[in-house]
C-alpha cells in the first residue's frame, strides 16, 4: 500500500522523478566525550586540524567541478562553507575546548556546534535561522574526517544512476557530486526552501523534498520511490494507479525534451527565412560536446578565467594555446570567441588572490579589461595565444567590461604590436583575427556606436549591464529581486546598441543570459537581434521560439510596444509580444 511522506517541495516548476532509493543511512551520530591528557593536547588539535584541511580540500574538489553560469551562483555556497572552515569562531573555538577541557576533537567540536545553533535558533529571522544549516553542515563535514568516514558522495559512486538520494541533510557540494553522478531526486530530513541545498536543487532542476523527519529509518533500500518536487510529497510503495499517474506526468515532462531534441537538426531560420545564429556559451572544454549536441553553429563566449582557476601562478602562453587548440578541434571548424580574461569581484582566482582587497567597490574597481591592460604581463600571453590559434581555426577575440574607446585602442596597438613580434619569429596567426567588445556596462552601450567604429563585432553582456544600469549587486542576494531585465532603461540600451552596430554593419551577439531564456527572444528578435549565445542547455528552448517566429512581424510589433514603453509594465510588453 502507498505511504506518503510529506515534506517541503523546493521546485518552483513542475518537477517529479521515480527511482530506487539510495538511503544514507550515515545519519546523524552524536559525538561521545573521551578524556585526554594534556600531553595528547597537541596530538588532539593535530588531528582536529588534518580533518578540517581534509574536509577544506573535498570542498574545493567540488568547487571546481561546479559549471558557473547557473542562475545562482553555487560556487558562493561553498565557498561560504570554506570561509567557515577558516573561522576562528568555529575551528579555533574548538581547538581552545580540547585544550581547555582536556576532551577529544568529536566532543570539542559537538559542544561548539551546540552553543553556535542556539544563537541561530534565538534569531527571529528566518533567513539567518537557516544559515544553522550551513553550521551543521561544516561541522558534519570535519565530523566525518574525525571519524575517518567516507562521505556519501563518495560512496556507492558508480549505481547513483537513477537513484532517489535520501540523506538526513545533504551539504550543497554533496548535492552537486550526486547530482554529477547521476542521482535524480533529494530527499532529506533537514533542510527548507531558503537553504543552501534547496536553493541549489531548483538551479540544477533536481526535484527535492526536504524536511521529512527520521524519513531515513523508515525507506528502504532499494525501495522505488516517487518524489514530487513541487509539492515536497514522497511516494513508496505505490500503488498500480498512483504509478500510472506519475509515470504519466513524468512521460508529459520527457515529451517536451524529445520534442526539443528533434529541433536539432532543423537549419536555425525563422518562418520568413531569417537564419538565426545560436551559439553556446563555453564555460570548460569539456562543454563542448554539450553545445555540439544542441546543435550549436558556434561558441559565442568562452570564458577563459577557469584556466586561471585553483593554481598560485599564472598560466603561461603555450597553456594558453594548449587550450584554445583543444577547443578548436572539438568545435571541428566552427568558431569559437575567447573572452580575454574577466577578474575580479565574482571571479578571483588565487593567484591574484589580493584583487579588490581593501578597495571600498570592487566591482567599480580594477577588474576585466582595466586589470588587463594594467598588468600587460598578465595580458600579453593570452593575446599572443590568441592570436596564434586564430591560424588554427576560426577564433574572435572579445573584450570584457569595456567603458571607454581608449581602452579599445590600447588593446588594439598592442595587438598590432603582438602582430609584428610573431611575425618576427615567424610564427603563424591570422592577420584578420576579429575584434570585438562586450556591452557590459552603460557607458559602453551608450557609446555603442563610437566603439563599434573601432571594433569588428560587439556582443551585449546583460549580466553585468542590468547590475552597473540598475545598480544592483549581483551576488548580493537583498537586491535580487530588482534584477530586471525588462526595466525600460536595459531595453532601450540593448536595442540603442544593436541599432549602432547595425548602423555600421557590424555584428552584433547577445551572451548574458538573457539570451538564453526563451520569454526574451521574441523581443530581441523584434529589436534586431540575429546572434544568441546561451548555456548550451537553453539552444533547444530559445530555437523552438526561433522557427516560430517572424521576424518583420516582430519588428513592427515591437516597435509599437517600444513607444509605449513608458506607459506599461514591461512585464505587460513581453507578454503581449509573446502572445501568439
Ligand atoms: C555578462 O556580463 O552578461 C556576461 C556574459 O559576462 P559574465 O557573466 O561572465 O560577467
Ligand atoms: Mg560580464
Amino acid at each position: 500500500m502507498t505511504t506518503a511522506f510529506h515534506g517541503i517541495g523546493v521546485s518552483t516548476r513542475p518537477s517529479v522523478a521515480l527511482g530506487p532509493a539510495f538511503v544514507d543511512g550515515r545519519g546523524h551520530r552524536g559525538a561521545s566525550p573521551t578524556l585526554i591528557t594534556a600531553d595528547q593536547v597537541v596530538a588532539e588539535i593535530d588531528r582536529l586540524d588534518q580533518a578540517v584541511v581534509a574536509a577544506r580540500q573535498a570542498l574545493r574538489a567540488v568547487r571546481d567541478q561546479i559549471p558557473r553560469h547557473t542562475p545562482i551562483n553555487i560556487a558562493d555556497f561553498i565557498d561560504t562553507h570554506l570561509l567557515m572552515l577558516e573561522d576562528a569562531a568555529l575551528v579555533g573555538e574548538v581547538r581552545r575546548i580540547v585544550a581547555d577541557q582536556l576532551c577529544n576533537a568529536e566532543w570539542a567540536l559537538q559542544v561548539q556546534r551546540d552553543s553556535l545553533v542556539r544563537v541561530f535558533d534565538e534569531m527571529d529571522d528566518p533567513y539567518l535561522r537557516t544559515r544553522r544549516d550551513d553550521v551543521e553542515h561544516v561541522v558534519q563535514q570535519i565530523q566525518t574526517f574525525l571519524r575517518g568516514d567516507t562521505p556519501p558522495s563518495e560512496r556507492s559512486l558508480q549505481d547513483l544512476d537513477g537513484r532517489v538520494v535520501v540523506a538526513r541533510d545533504l551539504t550543497p557540494a554533496e548535492a552537486i557530486l550526486l547530482r554529477h553522478r547521476g542521482a535524480v531526486a533529494f530527499v532529506t530530513e533537514l533542510g527548507g526552501p531558503m537553504s543552501h541545498t534547496a536553493i541549489l536543487a531548483r538551479s540544477l532542476g533536481v526535484p527535492a523534498a526536504m524536511g521529512i523527519h527520521n524519513i531515513t529509518h523508515y525507506l528502504r533500500q532499494d525501495e522505488l520511490l516517487l518524489v514530487d518536487g513541487e509539492t515536497g510529497t514522497v511516494l513508496a510503495d505505490a500503488d498500480a494507479r498512483t504509478l500510472a499517474y506519475f509515470r504519466r506526468r513524468l512521460r508529459a515532462i520527457e515529451a517536451r525534451q524529445l520534442r526539443l531534441r528533434r529541433l536539432v537538426g532543423r537549419p536555425s531560420l525563422t518562418r520568413d527565412g531569417v537564419e538565426i545564429s545560436l551559439l553556446a556559451n563555453l564555460e570548460l572544454p569539456e562543454d563542448v560536446e554539450l553545445a555540439k549536441a544542441n546543435a550549436a553553429s558556434g561558441v559565442g563566449l568562452y570564458r577563459t578565467e577557469f584556466l586561471y582557476m585553483n593554481r598560485q601562478d599564472l598560466p603561461n602562453e603555450e597553456e594558453h594555446l594548449a587550450n584554445y587548440a583543444e577547443i578548436l578541434q572539438g568545435l571541428d571548424g566552427l568558431p569559437v570567441t575567447i573572452r580575454t580574461l574577466d577578474l575580479g569581484v565574482d571571479k578571483r582566482v588565487d593567484s591574484a588572490s589580493d584583487l579588490g582587497a581593501g578597495v571600498s567597490n570592487p566591482a567599480l574597481g580594477l577588474r576585466a579589461i582595466r586589470l588587463c591592460l594594467k598588468e600587460p604581463d598578465l595580458f600579453r600571453p593570452q593575446l599572443r595565444a590568441i592570436l596564434r590559434a586564430s591560424a588554427l581555426g576560426p577564433v574572435r577575440l572579445m573584450l570584457p567590461l569595456v567603458s571607454t574607446v581608449q581602452e579599445v585602442d590600447t588593446v588594439l596597438s598592442l595587438i598590432e604590436q603582438i602582430k609584428r613580434q610573431l611575425e618576427r619569429e615567424g610564427v603563424a596567426y591570422d592577420p584578420a583575427l576579429p575584434v570585438g567588445a562586450m556591452i557590459e556596462v552603460p557607458a559602453a552601450a551608450l557609446a555603442a556606436r563610437a566603439l563599434a567604429r573601432r571594433l569588428d563585432f560587439l556582443s551585449i553582456g546583460t549580466n553585468d549591464l542590468i547590475q552597473y544600469t540598475l545598480a544592483i549587486d549581483r551576488l548580493d542576494e537583498s537586491v535580487n529581486h530588482l534584477f530586471d531585465p525588462t526595466h525600460p532603461a536595459i531595453l532601450r540600451l540593448i536595442r540603442m546598441t544593436i541599432e549602432a552596430a547595425r548602423a555600421l554593419n557590424r555584428p552584433v551577439s547577445m551572451c548574458g543570459e538573457m539570451a538564453g531564456d526563451p520569454r526574451f527572444t521574441r523581443l530581441l528578435l523584434g529589436v534586431g537581434l540575429r546572434e544568441f549565445s546561451m548555456q548550451p542547455g537553453a539552444l533547444l528552448d530559445v530555437k523552438e521560439v526561433v522557427l516560430q517566429a517572424d521576424t518583420l512581424e516582430l519588428k513592427r510589433r515591437s516597435a509599437q510596444l517600444f513607444a509605449r514603453l513608458d506607459e506599461m509594465d514591461p512585464g505587460a510588453l513581453i507578454d503581449a509580444l509573446n502572445a501568439a
